[in-house]
């Protein structure tokens, strides 16, 4: 049986048509035979990420052609010892209370309403409930969201940015290593603008496409065999620049746009913990370094007029 692919031709962020082939991603879905057979099928296909000419953004050259790829591909059956650990788990705090503290400068006291977009297994809605917000998730995996519930006591909502709706219901709408694997992505802003009062806030966090790059090089020229692996499966189907993601604020109708460097994951071990804070702390504050290998993530926040 064949796989299909169906054709992206034009840039999602600025409708640019010069698209140049940077990395051929593979795809590796044996582990869903028995759940999902015709996305398995689609193991050993390749597909081009292209970079826009224009405006910097990378996308796929053509996206599966099977239906709710991504739906399938993210149904995963996580046991529930995982989904805990997942909620005690502090390697994100470090980036949570950089949003919250930059969101607390921006938004003014008494608007407090939070809506958390992909909200996992409900750290980030608990640390934020703790800090005064009035926090809501939407998760689209039953099991993480009815943990968070129960954890946290937010309401989380079951779906997607696309079955959700919510008009002008929130203050602030956080997208935390979200927005890079939602094919689109302006669609996808565009859709939880309207979940903003006047005057609220969007809060985006991705990967930095162009330093992922880099870093991915570095490490492939240091270890032989080594494969870069940043679009595999297409798990991440959008890589920002800073550029780019400004941009795609902006074409949504978002006003005061601010795009930082990120604050890093801690890993486990003290030394990668180190090494990380090292490089965040010029990447935050230098001029320039934004664009540099030292900012290894992008920190977005926007207004909606
Ligand atoms: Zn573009």
């Amino acid at each position: 049986m064949s796989v299909t692919f169906i054709p992206v031709d034009r840039c999602w962020v600025c409708g640019g048509t010069r698209l140049a082939p940077l990395h051929s991603a593979l795809f590796e879905l044996s582990e869903y035979a028995t759940q999902d057979p015709p996305l398995s099928e689609y193991s050993g296909a390749t597909v081009s990420i292209v970079e826009c000419g224009e405006c910097g953004f990378a996308q796929p050259a053509a996206l599966p052609g099977l239906p709710n790829f991504f739906d399938r591909m993210y149904d995963q059956r996580w046991s529930d010892d995982w989904i805990e650990e997942e909620h005690r788990a502090t390697y994100k705090d470090a980036i949570f209370a950089d949003i919250l503290s930059a969101l607390d400068r921006r938004v003014p006291a008494g608007r407090r309403r939070l809506l958390d977009v992909g909200s996992h297994a409900g750290r980030f809605l608990a640390t934020a409930r703790k800090t005064g917000w009035q926090a809501e998730g939407l998760e689209l995996n039953p099991k993480t969201a009815a943990f968070a519930a129960a954890a946290t006591g937010a309401p989380i909502h079951r779906g997607n940015v696309h079955t959700f709706d919510a008009d002008a219901a929130f203050d602030v709408v956080t997208l935390t290593d979200v927005l890079e694997h939602i094919p689109d992505p302006r669609s996808v802003i565009r859709r939880v603008a309207r979940y903003l009062a006047p005057g609220g806030w969007i809060a985006v966090k991705v990967p930095n496409g162009p330093a992922q790059r880099i870093k991915e090089r570095v490490r492939a020229a240091l270890r032989p065999g080594y494969r870069p692996t940043l679009a595999d499966n297409l798990v991440h189907v959008n890589h920002f620049s800073p550029r780019s993601l400004q941009r795609a604020l902006e074409a949504e109708g978002f006003t005061s746009i601010a795009v930082v460097a990120g604050a890093p994951e801690m890993p486990p071990a003290a030394a990668a913990r180190l090494i990380r804070r090292l490089a965040f702390i010029p990447a935050r504050a230098l001029p320039g370094a934004l664009h540099t290998p030292l900012a290894l993530n992008l920190q977005a926040y926007g207004r909606r007029a």
